[in-house]
């Protein structure tokens, strides 16, 4: 399914991007890695709450989603592999994103509780997938937390990546420890490929 442009979601959704605008003015700046896969997360979140073209999603008084339009399940319901890979995707992202309690990750939740009775298979696909992804952040972190360190900094060394960032519990961090760091950021460079994200050389 094609994403949007910023411009086009900025517009359909703009209770979330206005929150995370206001979040990244001051808290990403040193986090280029962790601002672009929130974003491309943000983007598909976007979408499940507004699919391209269709009404706005209903909220309070305060801004807070409160359910899907008929039209939104109604269009999911139709469309249920585009769903399934979405929802997939922003599990890839969160599990990156290492962040365990975001505002994104409530809408989506939110979002997918609004669909209701006919998409019960999906419900229940989506059930079986966060028990199965479970939350494997910490190694994953660790790969975007030395890409940080690589993109922020002269770039460093593995080795002193790993001491710096390995949680092995080791007193000193051996070339195994450099080496698992290493991969990691070899994972999340695949990862940020497959969304398009492009960031100088890791
Ligand atoms: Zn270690």
């Amino acid at each position: 399914m094609n994403i949007p442009s910023d411009e086009e979601l900025r517009s359909a959704c703009p209770e979330e991007w206005r929150e995370f605008e206001a979040e990244s003015a001051e808290s990403y700046d040193e986090y280029p890695v962790l601002k672009e896969i929130t974003l491309a997360h943000l983007r598909r979140c976007c979408v499940l709450l507004r699919p391209p073209g269709l009404p706005a999603p209903v909220r309070d008084s305060q801004g807070q989603f409160v359910k899907s339009p008929p039209e939104t399940q109604l269009f999911w319901y139709e469309h249920e592999n585009d769903f399934k890979a979405l929802v997939k995707e922003c599990e890839e992202l969160e599990s990156w994103s290492g962040v365990t309690k975001n505002p994104e990750e409530d809408i989506i939740i939110e979002a997918l509780q609004s669909v209701e009775t006919p998409v019960k298979e999906i419900m229940q696909y989506v059930k079986n997938q966060r028990k199965a992804s479970g939350r494997p952040a910490t190694k994953r972190t660790l790969g975007v937390m030395a890409a940080e360190l690589r993109l922020t900094r002269p770039r460093p060394s593995w080795t002193k990546l790993a001491n710096e960032l390995c949680d092995c519990g080791q007193a000193s961090h051996d070339h195994g420890c450099a080496e698992r760091i290493r991969q990691q950021v070899i994972a999340l460079k695949k990862v940020l490929r497959k969304y398009d994200i492009v960031l100088p050389e890791l």
